[in-house]
């Protein structure tokens, strides 16, 4: 899949992730990749990794904490008001290529 990060193409991709320390997604600013675990929570952690890809395009840096405290933030606002969301800032008459 292909997802527009500020006008940088980058891929979103599925592999089993190995390891101990329980990652299931990560965000690689170098291949412009997030690959996702199929084990993941799916939306939610893209969500958190395209924070990361935004961090990477607008040269900030952000703790893991503040990536996680706005993922989550931002993931229960958009899953608690999807009629707004679907009508107002993605409706059919606004700019959806900001
Ligand atoms: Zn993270």
């Amino acid at each position: 899949m292909r997802l527009r990060v500020l006008g940088e193409d980058w891929t979103v991709r599925t592999e089993v992730i190995t390891g101990t320390d329980g990652t299931r997604a990560y965000c690689d600013s170098q291949t412009r990749e997030i690959v996702l675990d199929p084990d993941s929570s799916g939306r939610e952690d893209l969500l958190h990794e395209t924070i990361h890809a935004l961090e990477n395009c607008l040269n900030v840096c952000l703790s893991e904490d503040q990536v996680q405290a706005l993922s989550r933030g931002l993931w229960a606002v958009c899953r608690d008001n999807q009629e707004l969301m679907r009508d107002y800032l993605f409706g059919a008459d606004q700019d959806t290529q900001a």
